[in-house]
């Protein structure tokens, strides 16, 4: 039943992060929004963030820190560019791994001009020593640093710009309470529907000059999991296929020639998302099977797959986690068109 560890997660066509094939012409083309009109779905948190801004605006003051929390590929970074964009100010962009010393971040902050936005992915993966630092400059625009070692040392305070910072997280859960409780606007930023992604997808393929029909782009939005960044991915990938076997144009039956040959379904489950359900369903009767047991007879990581397949699954309604192991529902049979008899 052991398969080989063949998948090649770099390369994941359905992975909401960054992948090795995608390339930075997205913001150099101007894929990426600049201004709130043009940011499509995520209302409540654009409705809330338009009326921050124009008050920190009326006021002539910096806008407040602001957390942007949910899975990747939803668009948090795109949204901190256009919140410097919206204010007029200069965007400085990081990410926790990357500050690895207190230094780091002081020297950051120290160049930061009046106004600015710090933009700091992966936020959560801050050490404790870089946060504490950051405690200070968040509340009131300045730095304790300690000069000199042992009884010699003392702490000299340094004034910084005012400057509004923009954390992002795909795991809330992670950050400690003081960080969290220094930003005065938290916007969670959800799965984008069907209808949005459609419209996202034009708004692409205009951008890029790629002729697609509404039915095309509907079929792309449907196998898009909820996000824009693997729907502007498929829509590249799709045009290869329009342009070899039709005419250029994405029509609905070039999209899904060019998907299922990419071996992603009308729901957007791939390969590995389907050798886990049907591990579940053929190996273990539909389960409960525990998250170890799986992994090692499909021969991946339990981690990966909690990270990488488990959460799509689970918003689909596919996937149950019990007390005792993980659980295929009725909804994932049906997909799969396996009738529960069959199963043993
Ligand atoms: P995150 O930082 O949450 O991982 P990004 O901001 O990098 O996501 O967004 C991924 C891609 O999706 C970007 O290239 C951007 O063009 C596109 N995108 C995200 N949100 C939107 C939106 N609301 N409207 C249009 N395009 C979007």
């Amino acid at each position: 039943m052991i398969e080989s560890r063949d998948f090649d997660f770099e390369n994941r066509i359905v992975a909401p992060e960054v992948i090795k094939q995608d390339s930075i012409d997205d913001i150099d083309v101007g894929l990426r929004p600049k201004m709130l009109s043009e940011y499509i779905g995520q209302t409540k948190a654009k409705e809330n963030l338009s009326i921050y801004i124009e008050a920190a605006k009326k006021r002539g003051d910096v806008l407040d820190h602001v957390l942007l929390y949910g899975p990747p590929g939803l668009g948090k970074t795109t949204l901190s560019t256009i919140i410097a964009h919206e204010m007029g100010t200069n965007i400085r962009t990081t990410s926790g791994p990357a500050i690895e010393k207190p230094g780091d971040l002081a020297a950051l902050l120290t160049n930061l001009q009046d106004g600015d936005v710090l933009f700091i992915d992966e936020i959560h993966r801050l050490s404790r020593a870089v946060e504490e630092v950051l405690y200070p400059a968040l509340e009131d625009y300045s730095l304790d640093i300690i000069v000199g070692k042992g009884p010699a040392a003392r702490s000299i305070r340094i004034d910084l710009n005012k400057f509004t910072l923009v954390g992002a997280t795909t795991r809330v859960g992670q950050l400690t309470a003081p960080l969290r409780d220094r930003f005065g606007v938290v916007l969670r930023l959800e799965l984008y529907s069907k209808e949005e992604l459609c419209d996202i997808i034009m708004r692409s393929s205009v951008i890029l000059g790629i002729p697609c029909d509404k039915g095309g782009a509907m079929e792309l939005a449907s196998r898009s999991r909820g996000t824009p960044r693997i729907a502007n991915r498929f829509l590249k990938r799709a045009r290869d296929y329009a342009e070899v076997m039709g005419n250029g144009r994405l029509t609905r039956d070039i999209v899904k020639i060019a998907l299922d040959r990419m071996e992603v379904d009308e729901l957007g489950l791939d390969n590995l998302d389907r050798r886990f359900l049907k591990m579940i369903i053929n190996g273990y009767n539909g389960g409960p099977v525990g998250l170890e047991t799986l992994a090692a007879a499909i021969g991946e990581e339990a981690v990966t797959l909690e990270d990488v397949c488990e959460p799509y699954l689970l918003q689909l309604g596919f996937l149950a986690r019990t007390k005792s192991g993980r659980c295929a529902t009725d909804l994932a049979y049906n997909h799969l068109g396996i009738t529960k008899q069959q199963s043993k």
